[in-house]
């Protein structure tokens, strides 16, 4: 439903598909089960998957090939990092098709750097060149991880003891309020200022870190929760007495097999609420529906300043060619 629904969709959501290469362990019992040719269409680019003879088609805005490197993939969405609005990203997709290799690339190779390290690089870059033209701004990130309707706040607080994964027991209950520029927000996230891209690496790594630790802890697989980065962006003039504001939020989202997995009751419900949500706010947009459902799952109500009619949101539908993937490409059809 999420697919041919974000597919219709014009003007403020763009869709990208994109295919990762097929790597020898995936295809222990023989062989990639689907081949795939592109085209190219007055409306945008075409997909077609074949598989046992069948062939399903989608469309695009623009699809990525195994080929195109991490640094061709950032350009397309420069120039919405660029633009001085609220923007959604988001990367779709099954467990292991390549979603968090797009966000944040492959840990330890600079030339692998993924959408949100680029876009780091690229709005300090820019930031840093305008302070000739009087341009002064700062920066906050804030991280999040959202796992079964919780949020788990991924960055270091001042306490200890509000470190949210080392005790589930005692984890402190992060709730969504409205700030006061009537924009939701989680209370109490830990939110830093950075000056530099050396500094909001740091606490990328240190978020990135804590996902993991905390799902060894908990013993779960991080295929089950979104991973939400913010970055909050304001800048002055003081010659042209002018001030812009945007937010930028890069979401990679827990793995799509868990809306066919699930059922319709308690923690099962819970866990694919907000995958489930997102599609319903997606379908609502596309319709123009006069009531968007935000408020039914945590992300969709975080990021609703964010998804409107006044952002812009760019998503990223990963795909996996290897054996294991039949039903996630059965789920696209
Ligand atoms: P997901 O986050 O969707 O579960 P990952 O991003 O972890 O999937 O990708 C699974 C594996 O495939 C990782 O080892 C990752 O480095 C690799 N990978 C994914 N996409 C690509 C790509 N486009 N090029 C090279 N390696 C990739
Ligand atoms: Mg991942």
């Amino acid at each position: 439903k999420l697919h041919n629904t974000i597919l219709d969709l014009k003007g403020n959501v763009r869709v990208f598909c994109r295919v990762r290469p097929l790597f020898p362990k995936d295809n222990g019992s023989g062989g990639k089960i689907f081949s795939y040719h592109t085209s190219m269409d007055t409306r945008g680019q075409g997909i077609y998957l074949l598989q046992n003879g069948q062939k399903h088609s989608f469309l695009f805005d623009k699809v990525f090939t195994p080929e195109p490197s991490q640094e061709d993939v950032f350009l397309e969405m420069s120039q919405l990092v660029q633009s001085a609005i609220d923007v959604c990203v988001f990367a779709y997709g099954q467990t292991c098709s390549g979603k968090t290799y797009t966000m944040l690339g492959r840990p330890g190779y600079a030339d692998e750097k993924g959408l949100i390290p680029h876009s780091l690089e690229q709005i300090f870059q820019t930031t840093q060149s305008l302070k000739s033209q009087k341009w002064n701004y700062e920066m906050q990130v804030s991280m999040l991880e959202n796992y079964n309707e919780t949020i788990h706040d991924l960055l270091p607080s001042q306490s200890s003891t509000d470190s949210s994964w080392t005790e589930n027991s005692t984890a402190k209950q992060y709730v969504i309020k409205h700030d006061a520029s009537g924009n939701p927000s989680v209370s109490d996230l830990t939110v830093v200022d950075v000056c530099n891209t050396k500094e909001a690496s740091y606490f990328l790594k240190h978020a990135a870190r804590s996902r993991s630790i905390g799902k060894t802890q908990m013993n779960e697989e991080s295929s089950r929760s979104h991973f939400i980065f913010t970055l909050q962006i304001s800048g002055v003039n003081m010659v042209l007495e002018f001030q812009v504001q945007g937010v930028l939020n890069l979401i990679d989202l827990a793995g799509s097999e868990r809306l066919l997995k699930s059922g319709s009751t308690g923690d099962r419900l819970k866990e694919t609420q907000s995958l489930s949500s997102l599609s319903d706010v997606f379908f609502a947009l596309a319709k123009k529906e006069d009531h968007v459902p935000f408020r039914n799952s945590k992300l969709t109500y975080l990021l609703q300043p964010c998804l409107g009619e006044n952002a812009k949101t760019l998503m990223f539908v990963n795909i996996s060619p290897d054996s294991s993937s039949v039903w996630g490409v059965a789920m696209l059809t």
